[in-house]
């Protein structure tokens, strides 16, 4: 089933690429909440089992669902992944991060678009993202299968 937005805003594309700036890894709390697929991707990267993965660089977070798992972060609310190179594992990194800002709550509305002008240098810059890549992006997001212990 489609999750399409009714009245999108986005009829004509919209321009997002990501410079890798960090700004959305770095220095501000918050939680990159792992699907089954990013584990299993993360685990045959990195080439540790699983165990040792998630006890190195996993957290659990209780949501009223369950059991989420998250990846950590530093003391100072860095990205456990971030070095001082950006992801140390971007080829690998989480659905949650691939598909942002392609996220229902960002594409209500262009007010609610706009939102992320204060912190992302990559929107409205680089390539146009048609409407229907997005509403694809929408559509997967809402079908992704997040990690329940
Ligand atoms: S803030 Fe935007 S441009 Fe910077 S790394 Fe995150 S997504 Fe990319």
């Amino acid at each position: 089933m489609i999750s399409k937005i009714a009245k999108p805003f986005y009829l004509e594309g919209l321009r997002f690429e990501c410079n890798r700036c960090s700004v959305c890894c770095r220095h501000t709390p918050g939680y990159v909440f792992l699907s089954l697929k990013d584990l299993e991707l993360l685990v045959s990267f990195t080439g540790m089992t699983e165990e040792t993965f998630l006890s190195s660089y996993c957290r659990e977070i209780v949501t009223i669902r369950g059991i989420k798992i998250s990846l950590k972060e530093k003391a100072n609310y860095d990205c456990i992944f971030w070095e001082k190179d950006g992801c140390i594992y971007y080829e690998a990194r989480p659905f949650q991060c691939r598909s942002f800002p392609f996220w229902k709550q960002y594409l209500g509305t262009k007010r609610k678009w706009d939102t992320l002008l204060s912190f992302c240098p990559g929107i409205g810059k680089g390539q146009i993202h048609t409407k229907e890549e997005i509403e694809e992006w929408i559509e997967k997001v809402s079908q992704e299968e997040y990690y329940y212990k």
